[in-house]
């Protein structure tokens, strides 16, 4: 890992560069950072110059305010941007709209930060672009074997299965606000799912912000509009939060759901009173891991955080060289 340090090394605020002299994703405020997407434990507020995709941005200033950095420069995915000697571009990491994996290249030396990412397809953002790198900085967050998620269609089918079944109960699915639950709209409209879908007023500025950015979402109603209370036979999406709340109560007989990869865990259903459980992940499981780092054919391969120690043994095995950086402060949002 030596010669890569001086390329990209851990610090307490996250992963620094120091020839470009920018942290990337800084769990901490710092001077200057790229931000990988628009998370809140990847995206935080309070930094000095920010880089990241326009689409990024506009999720950070949705969320924290216009005033949410001191600067920002927007990059488009593909475009160049040098920083010292480093050249610095986005590539799409196909994890929730504008996500981005940043590329470093500096004397000879490729580095790769993918932030979250998934090789699933997703009708809300581009798909994950494949760089091959010396370097190769991931996740890990779905890094155990027993992590192989089903095919996204096939959970929006078993949704539509069970609304088919009990047409006098309202589906409540629990989505996170940013990525999952557009993503899972877009899913239902894809199979030709043409009524309104009733979602919870959190959801509104990002399934909002996803349309201005040109993702077809369909008709989209409050949840909470007093004239059609309790909806029947219909869809409602939900903080995930909001599913085992009061106010879930308003509803017919509410079925609560939730989409995640978490939903492979019986446990976490179960905690969260979730009758039906939709295996419906943003990021990458087991098999996208290892055939992603396989096909990269990095030197070294660093994990920034997640389940780690099965993806070492993977790593030794297959004569790859893995550090754990095990950076505090990555989860899943509203986790
Ligand atoms: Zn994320
Ligand atoms: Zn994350």
């Amino acid at each position: 890992m030596a010669g890569f340090r001086q390329l990209l090394r851990n610090t307490p605020q996250g992963l620094y560069c120091p020839p470009g002299d920018f942290h990337i994703d800084p769990v901490r405020p710092v001077d200057r950072c790229v931000i990988t997407h628009g998370h809140s434990d990847h995206a935080r507020s309070g930094h000095g110059a920010v880089l990241a995709t326009p689409q990024t941005l506009a999720i950070m200033a949705a969320r924290y305010g216009e005033g949410f950095a001191a600067a920002t420069e927007a990059a488009r995915y593909g475009e160049k941007i040098s920083r010292g000697d480093v050249a610095v571009r986005l590539v799409p990491a196909g994890h929730v709209l504008g996500s981005a994996q940043v590329v470093l290249a500096w004397k000879g030396v490729t580095a790769v930060i993918s932030g979250d990412y998934k090789r699933r397809s997703d009708p809300t953002c581009p798909p994950f672009e494949p760089v091959p790198c010396n370097l190769f900085v991931s996740e890990a967050t779905f890094g155990l074997p027993v992590f192989h998620f089903p095919d996204a269609s096939d959970e929006v089918a078993k949704l539509l299965h069970s609304v088919a079944l009990f047409p006098e109960r309202t589906h409540l699915v629990g989505a996170y606000a940013l990525g999952k639950a557009q993503r899972l709209i877009a899913l239902l409209r894809q199979t030709g799912y043409e009524k309104p879908i009733y979602v919870h007023g959190a959801l509104d500025s990002m399934n909002a912000l996803y349309q201005a950015h040109g993702v077809a979402l369909g008709a989209l109603l409050p949840a909470t509009d007093s004239a059609r209370n309790s909806l029947p036979g219909e869809i409602v999406i939900a903080p995930p939060s909001a599913i085992a709340d009061k106010w879930a109560r308003r509803f017919a007989d509410p079925i609560p759901a939730f989409a995640s990869g978490w939903m492979m865990v019986r446990a976490r259903a179960r905690q969260r009173y979730v009758e039906l459980p939709l295996v419906v992940s943003d990021h990458a499981d087991w098999d996208e891991l290892t055939l992603t780092v396989g096909e990269l054919k990095p030197e070294e391969f660093w994990i920034t955080h997640g389940n780690e120690d099965a993806l070492l043994r993977w790593a030794e095995l297959n004569n790859v060289a893995a550090t754990a950086l095990e950076i505090a402060g990555y989860e899943d949002e509203e986790e």
